[in-house]
């Protein structure tokens, strides 16, 4: 498989930085909160080792009190305790604000959040939401928020982009994109929300499963799956085109 492109951050090719540049804007300037918060952290470590650990990249070392601040505004009422804890002795809830206390201390551009509450409850997800939407707002810090929830991703995201076979099928400011969703697939996910009153049979399904990355699928690789197939989408894969408004979308039949 041929992988191409480029992954820019403020202007710099990371494909093209060396490896010492790239460790600084990995441990500083671009922070990641995985969807497993457990997996994240180390069993036998206390949290204030990991915590020292990931904020050493900082000039100044963090200070016991600075700590604090941060696990207060990651909404941990009781720091000193949790510094202490191992993984074991925390909740989920606890374990995920820890994570992004961490993520937050080296203030970070941007935060990649990969479904960071996949695995919480509905309140408590509102909660870790609501936090990383004040903090974002607070600190000016960019969030790239991952998700397969379209509620959330309406409710949070200035932006979305629609990902299909690891491609972006659409992507548009995200009023736009509620209001009218250009790509088949983008259509079919938003007439697959399940809402209150909605009948299952009024829900529409689609055969087939999404190709592999390497999976040598000639032309649209949504192909197989959508409704509007014609001759061309077989021949050719789209380009991701400017279909105006500031709104892209990767389908040759998007009119
Ligand atoms: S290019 Fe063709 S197959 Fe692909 S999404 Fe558009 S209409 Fe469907």
């Amino acid at each position: 498989m041929i992988v191409t492109g480029n992954v820019s951050f403020e202007g710099i090719n990371l494909h093209e930085s060396n490896p010492e540049s790239l460790k600084k804007i990995r441990s500083s300037e671009i922070r990641y909160i995985f969807q497993e918060p457990a997996q994240s952290l180390n069993p036998v470590a206390t949290i204030r080792s990991q915590f020292r650990r990931a904020t050493a990249v900082l000039p100044d070392k963090l200070t016991e009190e600075g700590s604090f601040e941060i696990l207060y505004q990651a909404g941990i009422q009781d720091p000193a305790r949790v510094l202490r804890a191992y993984l074991h002795q925390l909740s989920v809830g606890t374990i995920q604000r820890v994570l992004i206390a961490m993520a937050l201390a080296t203030k970070p551009k941007l935060l990649i959040a990969d479904e960071p509450t996949s695995s919480v409850d509905a309140l408590l997800r509102l909660q870790i939401l609501g936090l990383l939407d004040s903090v974002r707002r607070e600190s000016r810090m960019a969030v790239l928020l991952i998700t397969h929830d379209l509620e959330v991703a309406r409710r949070y995201a200035d932006r979305i982009a629609v990902l299909y076979a690891g491609r972006i099928a659409e992507s548009s400011d995200t009023e736009d994109f509620f209001c009218n969703p250009r790509h088949p697939y983008s259509k079919l996910l938003m007439n697959s929300q399940i809402t209150f009153g909605k009948r299952l049979e009024d829900i529409p399904t689609v055969n087939g499963s999404t190709p592999g990355m390497g999976e040598p699928l000639p032309g649209c690789k949504f192909g197989p799956r959508c409704h509007k197939l014609c001759g061309d989408c077989l021949k050719s894969e789209p380009e991701l085109i400017d279909v105006g408004h500031d709104r892209k979308v990767r389908c040759h039949c998007w009119k």
